[in-house]
Formats: C-alpha cells, structure tokens, sequence
C-alpha cells in the first residue's frame, strides 16, 4: 500500500464517518471537513479544530508564526498550526 495522500503524513486519518479526522494513534477527533479547505499543499488543510482540546499546541522560538501540533490525547504529533495562514485575515491553517 502506498499510502493514499491524505493524513499519513500528518498522523491523521480519515475517519469511518464521513468528514471527520481523527489521530492516526488514538482516533480522537481533531478536524471536521466543515474546517477543511483547498491550500497548495499535499495535505489536507483546516482553520480549527473539533474540539478545543483536540490538540495540544506549543511554541517553538525558532518558528514564531508556527506552532507545533500534536493530539490533545495522546500527544501524536500532528504537524504544525501556521498563524495568520489561513483563508481569511487572522485565521490559522493546521
Ligand atoms: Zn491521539
């Protein structure tokens, strides 16, 4: 298997239920489709989480406009929450 783009990467996965993301490890849910939008890169890209406690976040002094993402769970890491990144003015992009 080759690993069908989406969420491998990130540690996410499609969920069995239609537009919900959950973590690749735990399957806690962490995006909704409803936050998902069309970013040039490979991997899907939301401006919020599911939950408030879908992930944890924290700041890291080398990436000022970034903060790195893991499972509010199980602490999967996720990637990265890119500040001011998203669709609109003010919006992150995960
Ligand atoms: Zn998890």
């Amino acid at each position: 298997e080759k690993g069908r783009g989406i969420g491998r990467r990130a540690g996410f996965q499609n969920h069995f239920e239609p537009g919900i993301y959950v973590c690749a490890k735990c399957g806690y849910e962490l995006f909704s489709s409803h936050a998902k939008y069309a970013h040039s890169t490979p991997w899907p890209a939301f401006t919020e989480t599911i939950h408030a406690d879908s992930v944890a976040k924290r700041a890291e002094h080398n990436r000022p406009q970034a903060l790195k993402v893991s499972c509010g769970r199980c602490g999967n890491g996720l990637g990265h929450e890119f500040l001011n990144d998203g669709p609109k003015p003010g919006q992150s992009r995960f």
